[in-house]
């Protein structure tokens, strides 16, 4: 069995070294510039931020991170989440730091007729993406666990959250937009001019460049993650989340299973895309967004899109093909030799 964890190595070679890089100085046009590296929430978070208040921004910003990280991980025992997990049906009282995520959550999950569900942990762990001990679960498994999952077993009245025993969240498929979104949110507050934070496969902005042009956001190549690209994006303020099972597999048996569930089977979602990167103003929709249009394929992620909006996005289908939304008709430049469709709605 092999097993591919994108990011694993530069994590590993990054958390030996050190766990916080920065670095602070002016750049070209005399704006100040930070910029910073922190390893959390099982990836390299890379933080760059220019505007005469970025050095303190970036610390609020990173300590931001690390508060929304101890709360809203699955796998770190004393985290608000394993606490509703671990609570035999009894309701836990989380912050709203736990709250807004679970609301964003929930509102995906019904508007996705259940994609996007983050009860899908017992599935998560049953093939082995929790324990690293990589399994193909048999049908029976799948099934019993079947009875534990449905994002309408969550309930939440005030900060009181519960599940049923045996149910348990996961916040994998959103945590990271959630957590981008509220450093923006810092950023902004601190009067920073320009920021761009990244996180796994999640990039946010805030304003622009202190060369006034627009951030541009590269979207990788599902087949050549390392090194190659689709093409570019290029944005003001926004958030930029693929989603794809190139991010995490491993293989067994001559076959590859990804790390996105369908949660109405147990099985690696099979829709037939390899990668889905979505554009909103939002980076918690955006996160959870990536996840669950990757869950429904091209078809229905485009009806997704006509009935509720609010983003674009660029799809990338089993074939090759690529696929784009209208709104990034201008902002979207494909890599050299790549074509595209434009989706006109
Ligand atoms: P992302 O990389 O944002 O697409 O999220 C993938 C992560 O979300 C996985 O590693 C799981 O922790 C979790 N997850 C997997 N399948 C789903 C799903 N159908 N709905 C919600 N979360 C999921
Ligand atoms: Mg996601």
């Amino acid at each position: 069995m092999s097993v591919f964890y994108k990011g694993l190595s530069l994590t590993a070679v990054f958390c030996a070294a050190a766990l916080f890089f920065s670095s602070c100085g002016l750049d070209l046009n005399g704006s100040e510039k930070r910029s910073k590296q922190i390893f959390a929430m099982d990836t390299i978070v890379e933080l760059t931020v220019y505007g005469k208040n970025a050095e303190q921004a970036t610390e609020s910003a990173a300590a931001k991170i690390m508060e929304l990280e101890a709360e809203l991980s699955a796998t770190k025992a004393d985290s608000a989440v394993s606490k509703i997990n671990s609570a035999l049906g009894a309701a836990v009282t989380v912050s709203d730091n736990v709250k807004a995520p679970l609301l964003a959550a929930l509102d995906i999950s019904s508007k996705s007729k259940g994609a996007f569900d983050i009860t899908v942990f017992p599935f998560v762990k049953a093939w082995g993406f929790v324990s690293k001990e990589y399994r193909v679960p048999g049908k029976d498994e799948l099934s019993r666990l079947q009875d534990f999952v449905g994002f309408k077993k969550i309930e939440i009245n005030g900060n009181a959250v519960s599940v049923p025993n045996g149910t348990e969240i996961d916040l994998g498929g959103i945590a990271k937009g959630y957590t981008s979104q509220c450093v923006c949110d810092i950023l902004k507050e601190s009067g920073v001019t320009g920021a761009v934070i990244s996180l796994g496969g999640n990039a946010q902005t805030v304003g622009g460049k202190p060369d006034g042009s627009k951030w541009r956001i590269a979207v990788c190549d599902p087949d050549d993650p390392d090194n190659g690209t689709i093409g570019t994006l290029s944005v003001d303020e926004t958030a930029v989340v693929t989603s794809g099972g190139y991010q995490r597999f491993f293989e067994s048996g001559g076959r590859k299973y990804h790390h996105i569930i369908n949660p109405s089977t147990g099985y690696p979602s099979e829709s037939g895309l390899k990668s889905v990167t979505v554009v909103c103003a939002d980076g918690t929709y955006a996160d959870g967004l990536s996840t669950a249009l990757f869950v429904l394929g091209l078809e229905d992620a485009l009806a997704y899109r006509k009935s509720h909006g609010g983003f674009d996005a660029v799809f990338v289908s089993d074939d090759g093909t690529i696929t784009i939304t209208s709104g990034l008709k201008d902002l979207f430049t494909p890599a050299q030799g790549r074509q595209f469709s434009l989706y006109e709605d």
